[in-house]
């Protein structure tokens, strides 16, 4: 060891002497005794092997207390840490999906702070059923005569799947055989549930005679699959579910439906585009229908089926059932939910997923050029600041070829370089609170649709 290392070496302070120096009773008061000897002994490793490999100290030598702040609170970090949505895409899977509604929040916290009656019957005073309160909710919004929760849509059609028809044959069109990304894929899900898939028609033409045809004494199922996140255009023909209910009522064989997303309100009441209900499937006669409860329907994660009591039973009393099940908290949430729907009036205003959507271009386009000064007196000496008409979409599949009129700021650097573009969305991401937003165009855009905590985001913008 050479004498510069030595000296280096010796300088480094003693575990003890850094506990009992002023400068770290307040992380010892935050953080305990036993981390911040462990973290201590960890930068003590460190600051050795900076010596050894460099020949110095390192940077943070001079003030030991600050480094161990910085680390202890990157590493106490939550990994579910809250953004501000600006990508312009309203369902983000990645971003958790639907914004829960404050009743939502509220049956949350109250189902896990106390014993609830998730299995009770108080006045049977006996064992209940765990989605019996939420059935009856689906049964009034959808028309259905019974209802089963999983823990999400792909979970949902596994078990309508494993239930009716394992070991069977289910005949599903070419044209709806779907990969929802994240490997939820029909013919592999059929395979899961121990199915035999049988494709019928083509990618783009299916005809009620391609399922007639395909009918054996081995078919357990007719399965139609909502084409949710892609559209096909053109020389086209799928059969409806009516046209099928009464194919499957001819040959005694039950229809069952993934809708994936599936709002329980006629969306173009809301002046949005129109998207396949539940209860209108229900009323055409298919047996079983499922959905998300985070996709349109603005609520937690969750799988729901509504449809044929015998067929529901079937699935609640399935082994497959008790592995899916929701638990108390998403079924807490569910049923705000849902009791949001009974009351229509005031649904734009509550379920944020509905008033984000609903949003007019007009009040996004006023919301951009109010923050629009602050802004540019931050960031207008590198940015071009913009405020810009963009189309907003409602993502997980909803309606994807469908967009929605709103506005956004956009930053285009001055120097005209990617390089600063990209460092400016990176240093957004690293917010304590990160603001996502997307490039293209050479700008970055933040579409303001989501953008609900006006002063929220300008405190960390200009922070
Ligand atoms: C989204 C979707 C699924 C998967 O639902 P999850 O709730 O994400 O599990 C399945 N099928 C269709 C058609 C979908 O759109």
């Amino acid at each position: 060891m050479t004498t510069d290392a030595r000296s280096l070496y010796s300088q480094l302070p003693s575990t003890d002497r850094l506990l009992h120096d002023a400068s770290f009773s307040h992380l010892l008061r935050q953080f305990g005794h036993t981390r911040l000897v462990n973290l201590l002994r960890q930068m003590l490793d460190d600051a050795r092997e900076a010596v050894r490999v460099s020949q110095q100290l390192p940077q943070w030598h001079s003030d030991w207390a600050a480094e161990a702040g910085r680390r202890l609170n990157v590493s106490d970090a939550s990994a579910l840490r809250p953004v501000f949505n600006l990508t312009g895409t309203v369902l983000h899977t990645n971003l958790g999906r639907a914004q829960q509604a404050e009743e939502a929040v509220a049956a949350v916290a109250r189902a896990m702070r106390s014993p609830v009656t998730l299995e009770y019957d108080p006045d049977s005073a006996g064992r209940g059923h765990r989605d019996r309160a939420l059935a009856s909710l689906l049964c009034e919004l959808t028309g259905a005569e019974d209802a089963c929760i999983v823990n999400n849509n792909a979970a949902a059609v596994l078990l309508m799947l494993a239930a009716c028809a394992s070991g069977a044959e289910v005949i599903v069109s070419r044209g709806e055989l779907v990969e929802i990304g994240g490997a939820f894929r029909i013919p592999d899900v059929m395979r899961q549930a121990g199915c035999r898939l049988v494709e019928v028609g083509t990618t783009n033409r299916t005809h009620l005679r391609d399922y007639r045809e395909a009918v054996t004494d081995n078919t357990g199922l007719l399965m139609k699959v909502h084409t949710s996140n892609y559209h096909i255009e053109g020389f086209t023909k799928a059969v409806s579910e009516q046209e099928l209910v009464a194919l499957g009522d001819e040959l005694g064989l039950p229809v069952v439906a993934d809708l994936g997303s599936g709002s329980l309100v006629d969306l173009t009441d809301y002046g949005l585009p129109a998207e396949p209900m539940p209860r209108q499937l229900i009323a055409d006669g298919v047996s079983l229908v499922s959905f998300s409860g985070d996709k349109l329907l603005g609520g937690p994660q969750a799988g729901i089926i509504v449809g044929r009591r015998a067929l529901i039973e079937r699935l609640q009393r399935h082994p497959l059932k008790r592995a899916l099940r929701a638990d108390k908290m998403t079924l807490a949430a569910l049923e705000a939910t849902l009791m949001l729907y009974r009351h229509p009036e005031t649904l734009a205003s509550r379920l944020p997923t509905l008033r984000l959507l609903t949003r007019g271009a007009m009040e996004i386009e006023q919301q951009a050029r109010r923050l629009k000064p602050a802004l540019e007196q931050r960031y207008g000496a590198a940015f071009i600041i913009d405020v810009e008409p963009c189309l907003s979409q409602i993502g997980s599949g909803s309606l994807p070829v469908d967009r929605l009129p709103g506005a956004a700021l956009t930053f285009t650097p001055r120097d005209g370089k990617g390089s600063s573009l990209a460092a400016l969305a990176q240093g957004w991401r690293r917010l304590a609170q990160p603001v996502i937003g997307r490039i293209g165009d050479g700008r970055l855009w933040l579409d303001l649709r989501c953008l609900e905590d006006e002063a929220g985001l300008l405190e960390m913008l200009l922070s």
